[in-house]
């Protein structure tokens, strides 16, 4: 599992989960990439040393010496964030299995037509965090988006056209990106999927079906 991982948190977004200020379905796709990705957790250690800096010295513009000190002795000691233990392969990162309960095994699948399997883990208002499941090889309906969808994948890739992701990517999607992920051949992708607002489908036949999916 060394993969290097390509597609990662934007500035924005790191920067709103280091100050706590995304809602519950975006701060577990943060959280869970932050688990996987070795380079968002140093950029969040920096970002959390220089805010409390910045705290400590009560004026942003005015650094003084000694929070300048107190910054760079945290991030000599940056907190135990928690890396994925390696004892065991685990699918889901720590934060998804808070909420499952457990691993994959864990998961309670609902099929959705196609061989697509979601397992809805919560939603809050307008935003919803869900586990997908593609079978290799196969299409998600091509869909737009009405807000702001965040894809990070756990298991197998897909491709969009717009690139490759694999173990530990994310996706951004922005409101005006029409694309249909695609599962890579080999094993089912299980990618966990954060939609701030309901998906736009283009064919007939999933926006039919969106009411009773849920999606
Ligand atoms: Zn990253
Ligand atoms: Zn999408």
């Amino acid at each position: 599992m060394t993969q290097t991982i390509r597609h990662h948190l934007s500035d924005a977004l790191l920067t709103g989960y280091a100050a706590g200020n995304l809602n519950e379905a975006v701060s577990l796709a943060a959280a869970a990439h932050i688990s996987l990705c070795d380079e968002c957790r140093v950029h969040l250690s920096m970002l959390e040393a220089l805010g409390g800096a910045l705290v400590d010295s009560g004026d942003p513009f005015a650094m003084t010496d000694d929070a300048l000190n107190t910054a760079l002795l945290r991030l000599a000691s940056p907190k135990s964030r928690s890396a994925e233990p390696k004892s065991r392969p685990w699918v889901l990162p720590k934060p998804i299995r808070d909420y499952v309960g457990g691993d994959l095994e864990a998961v309670r699948w609902k099929a959705v037509g196609a061989g697509l399997r979601q397992a809805i883990l919560f939603s809050r208002g307008r935003s919803v965090a869900r586990l997908l499941s593609i079978p290799a090889g196969q299409a998600v309906p091509e869909h737009g988006h009405r807000g702001m969808e965040l894809t990070l994948v756990l298991q197998g890739a897909f491709d969009d056209k717009v690139d490759r992701f694999g173990r530990g990517d994310l996706e951004i999607a922005a409101e005006h990106l029409e694309h249909q992920p695609v599962a890579e051949p080999g094993e089912a992708c299980i990618c966990l999927a954060v939609t701030d607002a309901p998906l736009r489908f283009n064919a007939l036949l999933p926006r039919l079906l969106q009411p009773f999916l849920g999606i």
